[in-house]
Parts: C-alpha cells; sequence; structure tokens
C-alpha cells in the first residue's frame, strides 16, 4: 500500500502557467501535484489578467511577490533567485503551449504541458529537441493514463494474457456540446476557434487522450489512417465536433477512434476495448476501478482494482493509494502521473540514470499532435488514407 511518505529531501519548486480561477483543469494540477509531497507550489502566472493572477495565487498561499503579471517576467526573475522554480506546469489553451514550453525549457525548467502538446509536429519536435538538449524532463498532461486498471490492461497484453492484439476500438464521446453552448460558455468557446485551439477541436480535446491510452497499453505504432469529421453545429467549422478514425498498426493490428462532443446523452464515454487472438478487454472511465477480461468461451471476468491478484505496476509503482473496494479516480489518476513526472525530474537533477518509468512523455505529445496532423489532411482530402 502507498503512503505520502517524503520521496525526496526537498519537494521540487513547482510553477504554473495558467489554471487561475474559474479555470476547467487548473485545480487537477494542483490537487495532483501536491498529493505526495513531491511538489510545492511556488510561484504562478496564473492568469491572463495580472490582478486575478495576483489575488488568487495569495489566496493558494504563494508568496505575492511571485505571483507574475507573466510567464516571461516569471522564467526572469525565478532564474536569479537561488530558491528559484525548477519545474512548471502549463495549463493555458492551446494556443500558448508551444511558446511558453519553449520558454520554459530555455530557462532551465522542467515542463508538464497540457495536451495537445502543440499546434503542429515541427513545434513538439522542436520541444523535444531543447528538453533533451539540456536533459530536462518533459511531461505531457493525459491525465487519464494513470488510472491503475488501464496500467493492469497494459501489463496483461504484454505478458500474452490476451493474445496478439487484432482490434482497438477507442472511444471518447460526450454530449455536453450537443447545442450550440459556446454561446455563452467561454471554455467552450474558445475550444471551436482555430486561432485558439488549433486545426482540430474534438480530435485535439477528446481524441488524444484515449488515442495515448492505446498507445501505452498496446505499444502499437500506427501504420496510417483515415478520418471523417464534420461540425453538426455548423458555426464550428472548420473544426469538428464529431469524427471517426480508422487505423491501420504496423503488424496487422486495426482500430477505430470516435471523438464527439455531440453523443446526446453521454457524460463522457472514454472507453477503449482491445480485442486479441484470445481475448478482450475493455475499460470505461465512468467505471474506473474495473477492467473486464474476457476469454473466449469463458465467464467475464470483471477485475477490481487493489487486489492481490493485479500486476504489480497496478499496485506499487502507480501508487496504490487505498484498498480495493474503495473508489479511486480521476485525481488519484492525475496524482499518479505526477508521481512519475517528479521521479524522473528527480533523477534527472541529480544527474542520475532516469529510472524505468513510463510516463507520457514529449514523445507521445509529438504522436498526439502527429495524430491531429493526419487526421486533418485526411478529412480534407475525402477521407482517404495517410501514411501516419
Ligand atoms: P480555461 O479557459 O478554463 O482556463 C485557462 C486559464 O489559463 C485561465 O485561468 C486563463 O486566464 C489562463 N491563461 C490563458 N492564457 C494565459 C497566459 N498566456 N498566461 C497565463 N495564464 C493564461 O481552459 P482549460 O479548460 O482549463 O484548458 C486549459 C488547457 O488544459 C487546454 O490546453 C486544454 O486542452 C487542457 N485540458 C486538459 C484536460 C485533461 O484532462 N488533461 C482537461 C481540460 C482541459
Amino acid at each position: 500500500m502507498f503512503n505520502e511518505e517524503k520521496r525526496f529531501s526537498q519537494p521540487i519548486r513547482w510553477a504554473m502557467v495558467g489554471g487561475g480561477r474559474g479555470s476547467e483543469i487548473g485545480y487537477a494540477h494542483r490537487a495532483a501535484a501536491q498529493r505526495d509531497n513531491l511538489f510545492q507550489l511556488t510561484a504562478g502566472a496564473f492568469d491572463l489578467d495580472p490582478q486575478r493572477c495576483q489575488d488568487f495565487g495569495t489566496s493558494l498561499g504563494v508568496d505575492p511577490q511571485r505571483c507574475y503579471a507573466d510567464y516571461t517576467q516569471m522564467f526572469a526573475a525565478e532564474a536569479q533567485r537561488e530558491d528559484g522554480i525548477q519545474a512548471v506546469s502549463i495549463a493555458t489553451p492551446n494556443c500558448s503551449h508551444y511558446a511558453i514550453s519553449r520558454a520554459a525549457l530555455a530557462a532551465g525548467l522542467h515542463v508538464i504541458c497540457e495536451k495537445p502538446v502543440t499546434f503542429s509536429v515541427t513545434e513538439a519536435e522542436d520541444l523535444k529537441q531543447c528538453a533533451q538538449a539540456r536533459n530536462l524532463v518533459f511531461g505531457v498532461m493525459y491525465g487519464y493514463s494513470g488510472f491503475q486498471m488501464l496500467h493492469q490492461a497494459r501489463e496483461m497484453v504484454r505478458r500474452g494474457d490476451i493474445g496478439a492484439v487484432r482490434v482497438v476500438n477507442m472511444q471518447f464521446a460526450h454530449g455536453f456540446h450537443n447545442q450550440a453552448v459556446e454561446q455563452h460558455s467561454p471554455g467552450a468557446r474558445w475550444r471551436m476557434n482555430p486561432e485558439v485551439s488549433g486545426p482540430t477541436y474534438v480530435l485535439g480535446d477528446l481524441g488524444t487522450h484515449i488515442f495515448y491510452a492505446a498507445q501505452m497499453i498496446t505499444g502499437l505504432a500506427v501504420d496510417r489512417l483515415c478520418c471523417h469529421r464534420q461540425s453538426f453545429i455548423e458555426t464550428r467549422a472548420p473544426l469538428e465536433d464529431n469524427a471517426h478514425v480508422m487505423l491501420q498498426f504496423e503488424g496487422g493490428a486495426v482500430g477505430t477512434l470516435w471523438a464527439s462532443a455531440v453523443n446526446a446523452g453521454s457524460m463522457h464515454q472514454q472507453k477503449i476495448r482491445i480485442v486479441g487472438e484470445k481475448a478482450s478487454l475493455e475499460w470505461w472511465d465512468e467505471q474506473p476501478n474495473q477492467l473486464r477480461y474476457e476469454v473466449q468461451g469463458e465467464p467475464v471476468r470483471i477485475l477490481e482494482r487493489g487486489m492481490g491478484y493485479l500486476h504489480n505496476d497496478s499496485t506499487a509503482v502507480s501508487c496504490n493509494r487505498i484498498g480495493g473496494g474503495h473508489a479511486e479516480g480521476f485525481f488519484e489518476s492525475w496524482a499518479n502521473l505526477y508521481h512519475r513526472f517528479g521521479t524522473a525530474m528527480d533523477a534527472a537533477s541529480r544527474g542520475e540514470a532516469q529510472p524505468d518509468l513510463w510516463y507520457p512523455d514529449i514523445d507521445s505529445g509529438i504522436d498526439g499532435v502527429r495524430l491531429l496532423e493526419c487526421c486533418v489532411e485526411s478529412a480534407d482530402n475525402q477521407s482517404g488514407w495517410v501514411k501516419f
């Protein structure tokens, strides 16, 4: 059982760009980063509005002098301090991820960036180079990938429990935007504006999450894909509020991905089904503590989080925080990822070899952006097949 014993002599001095008062995802970052005492919120450029940043940061207990009007001021001022920040999380709308990440890496900071990490593969690859050149950790916040039963699925695929993977069925399809809610919701509005959101809406906002889960679990590389996308609310064009993708993986497996914000009546419907030669695995983020294991010709098994029959990776490394039967959820998934990011950053900062630990890194960030680029290219060319 995991306890929040201190793993580092000093928590990593950590800051946020974005995630200010009223933001959708800022609290999830702070709750997860600080859960295990591995990160300490030390500074922030939390908001586009400097006064709101000051009020909000102070209310979180951040030194008012370390609540900055913008990220450039923060990186410059913190670099002058002996106790300056060591890492930063970027939780701003998509259009600013690249510039802020680049500036953070140039300032020698480890980075955790929201998805999609950039607008283009070229930009994402540039971030990889910058991080590598300075031996800095770059994590990407595919926040659902910290769920323990996804880690269990990964282990089961790796040890051959389902046989060779044949089909991967992915979906993240909620119904919250089945009407033109963007007329009164700023959080929805920027997601449908290509200047802020990038070349896609639901594919980037939702599809990248479940796509990363599939990659993490199966380890399969995409060979080619085709995509059909549309906006049922016409004013959202050219961005899509619904999309279907067909994928062919190297080695012969195939897959589908459905991303949608117009799946009326659905809360999330973020699901993955992995079909192997012998058996299938299925997981749904609305019931994250259970993993269906369906062996052909046998009764369905529902594997439960926190049980001794699971692989170690689900119980030890991924922080089994409470015994089976108790529900763990979204915040634990995020904290599990921050735990991994922190462990990798600590090793890098000491000049030690990286621990044997997977986490969503810049390569998975690049792949997420590549998915979007390929989908747009395909959809804009009569849904033809595009090499990944
Ligand atoms: P939001 O619009 O609710 O909040 C954005 C916040 O960033 C606001 O506080 C705003 O003032 C601040 N901000 C914007 N530009 C800034 C800048 N240049 N400097 C400092 N602060 C700035 O957005 P959101 O819904 O929280 O989304 C933020 C990011 O998180 C997006 O990239 C989105 O895709 C991602 N996201 C990820 C998940 C997930 O599950 N990982 C969930 C929701 C959102």
